[in-house]
């Protein structure tokens, strides 16, 4: 604990909650076995292993054996992209993947990586001025050949919530496989895999109060998937090496604790949220707010602010006490304005500076306003820094 610090980044990880890394401690020196072992020990980890997929079938709403254990989010998004895209290439000849153009890198590059490597075509959806996609655009997207389509459930950087149920719903009339990016989203929405109609849905343990390196895949059955990860016949053969059954089990309770607690996490949260836009926009001149004004993340706020250089504007708020991002974690210290405040629109002059604050457990009523008495002049100091200008928008491996 830092006493003079505020911690405002609960969208890049979250502490471990201390249920979860009670549940888990057992799982390190008491419970060691290997759950592919015949032996009693053996027997034990993978009691715990199948335990662990019932709790997050229930909280996700779905079959027991649908749910495949990761080494993180990204690894789900990788396995979702690149198992569909190669198991319906290879029964069906299709190629073309459509994804939405606000997708968490994870899913970004690796369709950009299908396409420059394994000879896929990537097409892109259309986003309105709050980063969501429309069912409609979906229907008139999809076409023959398409292979997949990958839309983020609510978006990392903008916090926008996107209507995933109705675009699942048309995915499966034409027969497509859907994917749905839910690292965010899981933390704070209710999930049901079944009401959503999605295929293949990834979640991440460290964005809900689990620990880091460790994820799960939803795999609706009779998707077709091609495992990208070969060896041993772990996780159904899909996703070979020996399961991390501590962390498996952290983030099966992780998960659990915020779906069942769901309700109280975010009407604890919504109206902080909402008190600290209010504040920023009405304190901070030439700021808006980024991403959707009401179908947004509880704990997520994000703003531009015109003639900022966001990465100053972070260094002088860390100075201050206060760690925020400037939309994801997952970004070079170079400044550049992101994919995801292109593909919205925004000028380069606005989309330099744009700031994320995400809230959690931890912060208070107090925090907030501590924010919001610091903010404004930090912002125009930052606007007397001149914003380093990097030239046009690199592509980020
Ligand atoms: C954090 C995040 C990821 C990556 O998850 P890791 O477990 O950190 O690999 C993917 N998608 C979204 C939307 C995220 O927020």
């Amino acid at each position: 604990m830092e006493p003079n610090r505020i911690y405002l980044d609960y969208a890049a990880s979250t502490p471990v909650d201390e249920r979860v890394l009670k549940a888990m401690l057992p799982f390190f020196t008491e419970i060691y076995g290997n759950p592919s072992s015949t032996h009693f020990y053996g027997q034990q980890a993978e009691i715990a292993l199948e335990n662990s997929r019932q709790i997050v079938a229930q909280s996700l709403h779905s079959r027991i054996e649908e749910i495949v254990f990761t080494s993180c989010g990204t690894e789900s998004d990788n396995l979702a992209l690149r198992g569909v895209a190669f198991a319906q290439r290879r029964k069906k000849g299709s190629l073309r993947l459509l994804i939405s153009p606000v997708e968490h890198h994870a899913v970004l590059h690796t369709a950009h990586d299908l396409e420059r490597n394994y000879g896929f075509i990537l097409e892109f959806l259309q986003v309105d001025e709050f980063g969501q996609v429309d069912p409609a655009e979906v229907e008139s997207a999809i076409r023959t050949g398409t292979a997949l389509v990958s839309v983020i459930y609510a978006n990392n950087e903008i916090g926008t919530i996107n209507p995933v149920a109705q675009i699942g719903s048309i995915c499966r009339q034409k027969s497509v496989p859907f994917h749905t990016d839910a690292v965010q989203a899981a933390a704070h929405l209710p999930m049901n895999v079944e009401r959503d109609q999605v295929d293949l849905m990834a979640i991440g343990a460290h964005k809900f109060y689990g620990p880091k390196g460790i994820g799960a895949l939803y795999i609706r059955r009779g998707t077709d998937l091609d495992s990208t990860q070969t060896g041993g016949q772990q996780e159904a053969g899909l996703r070979a090496g020996t399961e991390n059954i501590p962390y498996i089990v952290g983030l099966a309770e992780a998960l659990r604790l915020a779906q069942q607690e769901v309700i109280e996490r975010s009407s604890r949260l919504i109206p902080l949220r909402d008190r600290l836009i209010q504040g920023v926009l009405q304190m901070v001149p030439r700021a808006r707010l980024t991403g959707h004004p009401s179908q947004r993340l509880p704990n997520h706020a994000s703003f531009a602010f015109e003639g900022v250089d966001g990465n100053q504007l972070l260094i002088l708020l860390d100075m201050a006490g206060f760690a925020c991002s400037s939309g994801s974690a997952c970004k070079v210290g170079t400044p550049q304005s992101s994919e995801i405040l292109m593909a919205i629109g925004l000028s380069r002059a606005w989309s330099m500076g744009s700031l994320r604050v995400t809230l959690g457990k931890g912060t208070t009523p107090d925090q907030i306003d501590r924010f919001l008495q610091v903010l404004p002049g930090l912002v125009e100091k930052a606007r007397t820094i001149p914003i380093r200008n990097t030239g046009e928008l690199k592509y980020v491996r």
